[in-house]
C-alpha cells in the first residue's frame, strides 16, 4: 500500500480506501461488510469512510461491530463519519450545520461506530441557512473536545471553502483540511479546475469519491443491464441510475474497456489509477459490494506505472 499526506496536514492516508455508502446495513449483509474490511485493512488500508446519512445510521452501527470485534488497535486505521443530512426524521435541527446538529451527529456517530474519536469529520454539504462562523467554531470545539481529529468538507464550491478559512484564520480558529468530492473519469471540473486556486493555499487533501462513477466504469454494463442484482437496478436508486447510466458514457466505458486490456489491465482498475496519478487526491474511497470487486480494485496502485504519457493521451482521446 502507499500512503498519501491528506493535503497539508501530518496525517497520512492509505492511497486506496473503503467506503459503505449503499452497502454497509443496505445492499450486502454484515458478513460481506466483514470481509470486506478485513481484505482492505489487510492490504494496507487504513481508511474507513462512512456518514450519518448512509443507511440512516445503520451502516455506522455495523462498521462499528466489525471495529469492535476485529480489535485493531486504534492507531493502524482512521474512521470517519459526516453530518448534514441527519440520521432520524427531518424535523427542524435534525439535519444541516447548526451548532445543535453538529454536536448531537457527532456523538451519535461515536456510539454507532463504538469509538471514542472521529479520524476525519466531514460537514457531508454547504448550509446556506446556518452561518459559516458558527459550523466552523462548532467543528473547532469538536477538535478541542477531542471528539474528532480532522474536519472538512464534502462537495462544498471553491469559495465556500476559503469562506471557512477566512473565517478560521479571523478567529484564530483550525480551518477545514480535507475536501471529499466526487471525481472519476466522467467528473472531473471541479478538482481539475474549481480547486485548482485554492490547493497551494489552504494546503487541501482529497477524499475522493465514486471513482468508478458508481459501476459504470467497469465492464458490467457494456451490454445492457446484467442479470445480476447491481447498485443501480436497486429500489429507490432511479435518480441514481439516470444521473451515471448514459448511453455516452456506456460507449466511452467500452473503448476504456479496450484500452485497459491493451495496458494488460480491467477498466475498474485503469479508472482507479487514473485517479491516483491526480497529485491532489490524498486517497481513493472504493465501493463494493463483493470481495473480489476489492481485491481487484485494491490491485490498481499496480496500474498507476502503466498510464505513461501516451496512456494518459489515449484516455483523455476516448473521455473529452
Ligand atoms: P464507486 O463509484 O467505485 O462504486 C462502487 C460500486 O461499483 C460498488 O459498490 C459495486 O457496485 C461496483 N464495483 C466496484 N468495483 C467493481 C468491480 N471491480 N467490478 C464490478 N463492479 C464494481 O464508489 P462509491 O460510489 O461506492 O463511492 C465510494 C465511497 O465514497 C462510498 O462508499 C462513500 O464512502 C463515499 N461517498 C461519498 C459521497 C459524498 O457525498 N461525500 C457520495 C458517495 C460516496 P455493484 O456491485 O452494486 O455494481
Amino acid at each position: 500500500m502507499e500512503y498519501r499526506y491528506l493535503g497539508k496536514s501530518g496525517l497520512q492516508v492509505s492511497a486506496l480506501s473503503l467506503g459503505s455508502w449503499l452497502t454497509f446495513g443496505k445492499q450486502i449483509g454484515d458478513d460481506v461488510a466483514e470481509q470486506l474490511m478485513i481484505t482492505a485493512y489487510e492490504a494496507g488500508v487504513n481508511f474507513f469512510d462512512n456518514a450519518e446519512i448512509y443507511a440512516r445510521g445503520e451502516s455506522e452501527r455495523v462498521m462499528g461491530r466489525i471495529l469492535k470485534k476485529m480489535n485493531w488497535p486504534r492507531s493502524s486505521y482512521l474512521v470517519s463519519s459526516k453530518v448534514f443530512f441527519g440520521y432520524e426524521d427531518d424535523l427542524p435541527n435534525q439535519r444541516g450545520l447548526s451548532r445543535k446538529h453538529i454536536f448531537e451527529a457527532c456523538d451519535a456517530a461515536l456510539q454507532r461506530l463504538q469509538v471514542e474519536y472521529l479520524d476525519l469529520y466531514f460537514c457531508h454539504r454547504p448550509d446556506p441557512n446556518t452561518p459559516i462562523e458558527e459550523t466552523v467554531r462548532a467543528m473547532n470545539d469538536l477538535l478541542r473536545q477531542g471528539k474528532i481529529f480532522y474536519w472538512g468538507t464534502s462537495e462544498w464550491s471553491a469559495q465556500e471553502i476559503m469562506e471557512a478559512h477566512m473565517v478560521a484564520r479571523q478567529y484564530n480558529l483550525i480551518g477545514p483540511v480535507m475536501e471529499q468530492p466526487q471525481y472519476n473519469l466522467f467528473h472531473r471540473k471541479r478538482v481539475e479546475e474549481e480547486y485548482k486556486r485554492i490547493y497551494e493555499s489552504t494546503g487541501l487533501g482529497l477524499t475522493i469519491w465514486s471513482p468508478l462513477a458508481s459501476g459504470t466504469l467497469t465492464p458490467k454494463y457494456l451490454k445492457g443491464m446484467p442479470s445480476e442484482l447491481t447498485r443501480l437496478q436497486m429500489e429507490n436508486l432511479d435518480w441514481l441510475r439516470e444521473l451515471v447510466l448514459k448511453e455516452e458514457r456506456i460507449e466511452k466505458a467500452a473503448k476504456l474497456n479496450e484500452l485497459a486490456k491493451q495496458i494488460g489491465a480491467t477498466l475498474p482498475q485503469l479508472a482507479l489509477a487514473w485517479c491516483l496519478k491526480n497529485p491532489h487526491v490524498s486517497t481513493v474511497i472504493l465501493g463494493a459490494s463483493k470481495v473480489e470487486q476489492l481485491q481487484e480494485n485494491l490491485k490498481a496502485l499496480e496500474v498507476v506505472p502503466l498510464l505513461t504519457d501516451e496512456v494518459l493521451q489515449q484516455i483523455e482521446a476516448i473521455v473529452a
